[in-house]
């Protein structure tokens, strides 16, 4: 089978990752699969060239950076690469990056403005630092490999920091350039993270956009797999640091990864998973340091013989905020209004609830955006509070705790489990949300509740063994 297998920033983090990472390949070629990588930035250093752009921009270049990243690649080269030529190939190349690294940090101490195009080029050049490594490293384990930059297959819009694939166009090019490497047994080694638009100009994906790019590839080659080689072993339950004993599931769906993505679970980011999913291609989640591990599976069917929740997980650093009033009954619009000033305040709504009384609706948004968001609903809904209709917009702190499974859906007894579980840890839950589709039920607790609320419905749901709700 044709897979696409990322290699995160740690699992390509020294010489030493690296190796193993090329390893990987060429048991997979050897397996009979044919691959195409997709690789990281050598750990750390995305947020070093983020840093030293912002501090050139303020005139503070610190020439010693350029030294250091070079030192970096090259000792890393020098484990890897035995050939000399072929070393010294892939050490110039890294030099000449690095050369235009600092050729955009000099321009940016002498404009002292950082854009997020220029950002852009510079944060993806870490990319194009470790994709020669792997390459090399790949080729003197005995596979044909070469390294090709994302920049020149695929395309994207030209929202810098956050772009988004033109799919018709990078599939176009990602058959030409790597189809006939593919096709005579090569495994080629695209940087992840980048891409470019239709005229040239460098993008990224956003932070943490590897794994967004190996599922933008993998569909653009119609790939049977994608792999996510990262440093876990794959989706938890819960998060192991708050629940001592959570474990791995085997297999999920998209949307119960998304889900899980959404409310904070770090292992795949949720936009991620888009490309694969329209073309119904499983993406596995498998830890390099741990390679004999099945990881998680994700996939259209998930694992249906599990009913039920199947992870829980939570999310801190949001407020909820609120609109009560008695006089809110029955008058239409103040939810419209409400809402679009939340919009007008590029605030991202993470769950919404309202009572039928409708004497109160509430909803939570990023911490960070509350005081802007309250000051802009008192202002917007001034008329309905002078009136009395609103008697109190309020925000407080608090996280979300969210029990998840495709299989919630007709599976009765969930929401008694929940509130059950919360009641005996005398937990006060402030809010509840639950979607028609039946995949998530969001409780928002106090901060301080957040750990215990997720051990107990963890507990409840009997989540360290099999799934099935207790
Ligand atoms: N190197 C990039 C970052 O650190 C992309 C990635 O790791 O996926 O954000
Ligand atoms: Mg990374």
């Amino acid at each position: 089978m044709l897979i696409v297998m990322k290699f995160g920033g740690t699992s390509v983090g020294s010489a030493e990752r690296i190796a193993q990472a090329a390893s990987l390949v060429t048991d997979a070629r050897s397996n009979g699969h044919r691959v195409a990588v997709v690789t990281s930035a050598m750990s750390g250093v995305t947020n070093t060239l983020i840093d030293a752009a912002r501090a050139a921009s303020k005139g503070q270049w610190d020439p010693t950076i350029r030294q250091r990243l070079f030192e970096l690649h090259r000792t890393a080269a020098s484990v890897l690469v035995a050939d000399e030529a072929s070393r010294a190939r892939v050490t110039e190349e890294i030099d000449r990056r690095l050369d235009r690294f600092e050729k955009l940090c000099f321009g940016l101490s002498m404009v002292h403005e950082l854009t997020p195009r220029l950002l852009d080029a510079i944060s993806g050049i870490g990319e194009m630092l470790a994709a020669p490594l792997v390459a090399a490293a790949i080729r003197s384990r005995g596979s044909g490999s070469e390294s090709v930059d994302a920049t020149d297959i695929l395309v994207t819009t030209d929202q810098f920091g956050g772009a988004e694939p033109i799919m018709e166009e990078t599939r176009a090019r990602t058959t030409t350039q790597l189809g006939p490497m593919i096709a005579r047994g090569d495994a080629p080694v695209v940087t992840g993270f980048i891409g470019a638009t239709i005229d040239g100009v460098q993008t990224t994906l956003g932070r943490g956009g590897s794994d967004y790019s190996a599922s933008i590839l993998g569909a653009a080659l119609d790939a049977d797999e994608v792999w996510i080689w990262t440093d876990v072993d794959g989706v938890m339950t819960a998060n192991p640091s708050e629940v001592s004993d959570a474990r791995t599931l085997a297999e999920i769906s998209y949307s119960e990864a998304s889900e899980l993505a959404y409310y904070g679970a770090k292992v795949l980011h949720y936009k991620t998973i888009l490309p694969a999913f329209r073309k119904r291609i499983p993406v596995r989640i498998l830890n390099s340091f741990n390679p004999s591990h099945a990881g998680t599976r994700v996939s259209v069917e998930g694992d249906p013989s599990v009913p039920g929740v199947k992870a829980v997980t939570s999310i801190r650093g949001v407020s909820l905020i609120g609109i009560s009033g008695t006089g809110m009954q029955g008058i239409p619009g103040i939810v419209a209004k409400a809402f679009d000033v939340v919009a007008e305040q590029q605030s991202n709504v993470l769950m919404i609830s309202q009572a039928s009384s409708e004497n109160n609706i509430c909803f939570v948004i990023s911490a960070a955006e509350a005081p802007g968001v309250v000051k802009a609903l008192k202002s917007a809904l001034e008329f309905e509070l002078a009136r009395g209709h609103i008697e109190e917009i309020a925000s407080q702190p608090v996280a979300v705790v969210a029990a998840i499974g495709d299989r919630m859906r007709g599976t009765p007894g969930i929401a008694a489990t929940v509130f059950g579980a919360l009641g005996s840890e005398r937990i006060n839950v402030i809010a509840i949300s639950q979607g028609s589709s039946e995949r998530n039920i969001s409780l928002v607790v106090e901060e301080k509740d957040a750990a215990a609320a997720v051990r107990a419905l963890h507990q409840a749901f009997r989540l360290d063994r099999t799934g099935v709700p207790a």
